[in-house]
């Protein structure tokens, strides 16, 4: 789970990681008498579950309380593109107004799991400011790495090895271990899966200050930290994400293609997806409907096709484990008995039950494509989706 910068700064002040003054504002005229209550030159930050907002014109630099008021009016109500969204953008209902700061050098701090050794991994860069990953393409040995034993915990002189390697120097080598260690703490008492600081500036006057903040949270974890889950912001994610969890089918994710899926377990599902492309086609979505099904799962796995106007051919593909292929039989059955279905439906049936489900469909007299394997099926939803039934 995201949650906004200004509340992830918030919290990054809990744990002692300093950050520019500031607040959160919902209408220009908020923007304005924070402004005020601020003084001098402030930034307006347009708040999104989304980086690359400074080439995307979402933050802006005002200079008096009138043209903070004039930035917020441009931002809210207005939709961010990035490239880090769609180019249908999110939604910007909220700004960050907050004290300017003078930058003299802007560094990279993170941490996050690095899913090689299993472990907590600290990141640094002295070429902060910019996206991470055009580092690591550019001048990877820029990036600097350490590994965390989590029995241990972060060791100053692990911040020691990692300041120095950003070129800091005297008093700042402490205070970036201080911040560092700091991090490392919020990122493990709160079960984040990414913390990270683009960038970490170094101001003209020689302080180390969080310019950008953002935590991304463990969905497992999520349980034990109800103030994180009450931070939230359901306005920006995907519609079909969000509609998908109110039927009751959590894992769900939108993809750009034009083939609905629905897998039971999440491994099949990758390998469905990877299937369809290698057959030349690509997926709308990732659907995973879970180990143990009922119709009524089923049925709100259609109702996510039909709700969604891009899907041109839907793939089913059941390995009935412990879920029942008879169940999933009906619930299909089900489905076509209270939808329209206009697309091509392919159907690729294996496992518990499994006579007991053909027999079912075919008794129902529904219009489905059967498949005989899993490729049979990959390729035949794809030719179906390209309007060439086979
Ligand atoms: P992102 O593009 O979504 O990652 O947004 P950031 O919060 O990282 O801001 C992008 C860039 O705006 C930073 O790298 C800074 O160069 C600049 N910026 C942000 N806040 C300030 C500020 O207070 N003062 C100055 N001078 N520049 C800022
Ligand atoms: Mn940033």
């Amino acid at each position: 789970m995201k949650i906004h910068e200004y509340q992830a700064k918030a919290l990054m002040l809990q744990f002692g990681i300093p950050a520019p003054r500031g607040r959160v504002a919902f209408t220009p005229a908020e923007a304005r008498a924070i402004a005020e209550e601020i003084g001098g030159k402030v930034v307006v930050k347009a708040q999104v579950y989304a980086g690359g907002r400074g080439k995307a014109g979402g933050i802006k630099m005002a200079d008096t309380p009138e043209e903070a008021e004039k930035a917020a009016s441009q931002l809210l109500g207005t939709r961010m593109v990035t490239h880090q969204t769609g180019a249908e953008g999110v939604a910007i209902s909220r700004v960050l107004v907050e004290e300017a700061s003078e930058i003299s050098r802007e560094l990279y701090i993170s941490v996050l799991v690095d899913s090689t050794t299993k472990l907590p991994l600290v990141m640094a860069s002295e070429a902060g400011g910019m996206e991470i990953e055009e580092v690591a393409q550019a001048a990877p040995e820029k990036i600097l790495k350490v590994s965390i034993d989590p029995a241990i915990g972060f060791q100053p002189f692990q911040g020691r090895k990692l300041a120095y390697g950003m070129n800091l120097t005297g008093k700042q080598v402490a205070e970036a271990t201080r911040l560092m260690t700091n991090l490392y703490q919020l990122f493990m008492t709160k079960d984040c899966s990414l913390a990270e600081i683009n960038p970490l500036a170094v101001t003209a006057d020689g302080r180390l200050l969080a310019l950008d903040a953002k935590l991304n949270f463990d969905d497992n974890a999520l349980f034990r930290h109800k103030d994180i889950q009450e931070l939230h912001d359901e306005e920006q994610e995907e519609l079909l994400e969000v509609q998908a969890r109110q039927w009751g089918i959590n894992n769900y994710v939108k993809m750009d293609g034009n083939i609905g899926c629905m897998v039971n377990g999440a491994g099949l599902a990758m390998a469905v997806n990877d299937l369809i492309q290698y057959c030349g086609g690509s997926a709308a979505n990732f659907l995973d409907i879970g180990t143990l099904n009922t119709t009524e799962r089923v049925v709100n796995a259609f109702k996510m096709f039909v709700a969604d106007p891009r899907i041109k051919a839907v793939l089913v593909n059941i390995f009935g484990g412990m879920a029942r292929v008879d169940v999933i039989a009906r619930g299909i059955v089900e489905a076509y008995q209270q939808m329209d279905i206009s697309f091509p439906v392919v159907v690729r049936l294996a496992g518990t039950n499994v006579d007991e489900g053909k027999r079912i469909l075919a008794e129902s007299g529904i219009n489905f494509i059967e498949a005989r394997d899993f490729y049979d099926g990959a390729d035949k939803v794809v030719q179906s989706a390209k309007g060439r039934k086979k």
